[in-house]
């Protein structure tokens, strides 16, 4: 078996399984799920893992790959696809239709299969929200078997229940249950735990005329915060945040980046062409923001943003590659706070990693949805340390009314954030739900729920 199967992104170690399963159909699917029900043997259910929770690090069992369900097949306004074909793929698909498939959480070698189980979102879904709001269509394998397919706007037959969601413009901590919710919104974001996603219809958009990108740099983090809180109203489609440690690091790949920026705002904004004055809106809004407006960086042609985003996925890599010289462990966050908290949040996260980890840490995201990961470079022979302090933000998010997981899910490394955010009772009702779908408890052992 290639230990592949056994591993994700997060490193979760001591993966293991008995059997591998590469179906090609929903019936073959449902043929594995009933005889591993009636076993009682788990089931992972796995994309192209990329995930960086552990969710699909099996445990025991068998482990289920999608990899199989490679259909995609684009028409005017929508697109069919197979839970095992790669974002990319589905992006170049849309592209060359002249459409555009609005989601795009940085890791384009994930599965659509994946994105929907975690309900995955990026840089776009400032605008367009996260990539259950595209769905429009599922075919889910249910764990005895059943073959379900759901369109949207099909409701629950039964009452869930309701968990209070926090005041956040995204969140994927467990299942977010109210009464007469959609079936898809069931599975959307459930982490592989309630059913088995083999295929989607997702809707796709006209893509733009041309899109102006900007990597704006300013002075201090306050002037970037003051003009993210001021341009939010304006609805570019994207709106990121890198900070001066970031910068530092972009710095061995980018000498250009100019010497006095201590924060960077990435922005996009689609137009209808070169005369929309959408441009110009731009140019002002930048000019009288604080920024090193002369010093930043704009394209509208799709080389030079490409540019921008290998400058932006960069940072990721840079980070790694930092963490594996200096023989460090990275951990990161992935809390949201309302927008309204932004500003606190980010000087707290900068207070106590300032005090507890100076110089081995760098925060960048999603600031446009108060959204940022921090990523701390923890020595291995003390994890408790970074662990105390990740968790330390955990309860300052939840506090702040956010939430503990904005759009990686919990899985199996970040389970314990559960009952930070929710009342038992909130866990009782969402451990209802996996009880009714998934009596044995086959799919997904230890994802979501301790035990
Ligand atoms: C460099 C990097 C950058 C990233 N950036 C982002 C980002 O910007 N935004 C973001 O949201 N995420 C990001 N991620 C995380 C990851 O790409 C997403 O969580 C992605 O959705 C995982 O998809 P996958 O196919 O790799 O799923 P896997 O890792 O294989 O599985 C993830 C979970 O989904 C379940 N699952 C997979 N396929 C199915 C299916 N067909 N039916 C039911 N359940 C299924 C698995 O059981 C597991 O619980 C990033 C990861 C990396 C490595």
């Amino acid at each position: 078996m290639s230990t592949a199967y056994l591993e994700d992104a997060s490193g979760l170690p001591g993966g293991h399984a008995d059997r591998v399963f590469v179906p090609e159909t929903a019936e073959e699917i449902a043929g594995i799920l009933r005889e591993a029900s009636a076993g009682g043997t788990p089931v992972t259910i796995a994309g192209a893992g990329t995930g960086v929770t552990g969710a699909r690090v099996p445990f025991g069992g068998w482990v289920l790959s999608l990899e199989k369900f490679t259909r995609l097949e684009v028409e005017p306004g929508r697109a069919t696809v197979g839970a095992g074909v790669l974002l990319r793929d589905l992006h170049a698909a849309a592209a060359r239709a002249g459409q555009f498939y609005p989601p795009d959480p940085t890791e384009t070698g994930a599965s659509i299969g994946g994105n929907i189980a975690c309900n995955a979102s990026g840089s776009r879904s400032f605008r367009y929200g996260p990539t259950g709001r595209w769905v429009e269509r599922l075919r889910v394998v249910l764990a005895d078997g059943r073959i379900l397919d759901l369109g949207r706007g099909e409701p629950l037959d039964f009452d869930p229940g309701t968990i209070p969601l926090p005041g956040v413009t995204k969140n994927t901590a467990g299942y977010l249950l109210r009464p007469g919710m959609d079936w898809l919104d069931l599975f959307i974001g459930s982490e592989g735990t309630l059913g088995v996603i083999a295929e989607a219809t997702v809707r796709l958009l006209p893509a733009p005329e041309s899109v102006l990108g900007g990597v704006v740099f300013f002075r201090s983090d306050d002037d970037a915060v003051d003009a993210v809180e001021a341009w939010r109203d304006a609805r570019p489609r994207m709106l990121e945040y890198v900070d001066a440690p970031s910068l530092d690091l972009l710095r061995q790949r980018h000498p250009d980046i100019p010497a006095e920026a201590r924060a960077a705002v990435l922005i996009e904004q689609e137009l209808s062409g070169e005369d929309d004055p959408a441009l110009d809106e731009w140019i002002e809004r930048i000019e009288g923001s604080g920024a090193l407006a002369e010093a930043s960086w704009f394209a509208t042609t799709a080389a030079d943003r490409e540019r921008f985003r290998k400058f932006r996925h960069n940072l990721p890599e840079l980070v790694n590659d930092t963490v594996r010289r200096a023989g460090a462990m990275k951990m990161n966050t992935d809390y949201a706070v309302p927008l309204e908290r932004n500003r606190e949040m980010l000087a707290y996260y900068r207070q106590r990693l300032e005090a507890e980890f100076p110089g081995r840490y760098v925060i960048f995201g999603h600031i446009g949805d108060a959204h940022v990961h921090v990523n701390l470079f923890s020595d291995p022979a003390d994890p408790q340390r970074a662990t105390s302090l990740l968790l330390e933000f955990a309860r300052k998010a939840v506090e702040f009314g956010g939430t503990v997981s904005a759009e990686h899910g919990l899985g199996k490394r970040k389970r314990h954030l559960l009952e930070l955010q929710y009342a038992p009772e909130h866990i009782a009702a969402m451990r209802a739900v996996k009880r009714r779908l998934d009596p044995g408890n086959i799919l997904g052992r230890g994802t979501l729920f301790n035990g």
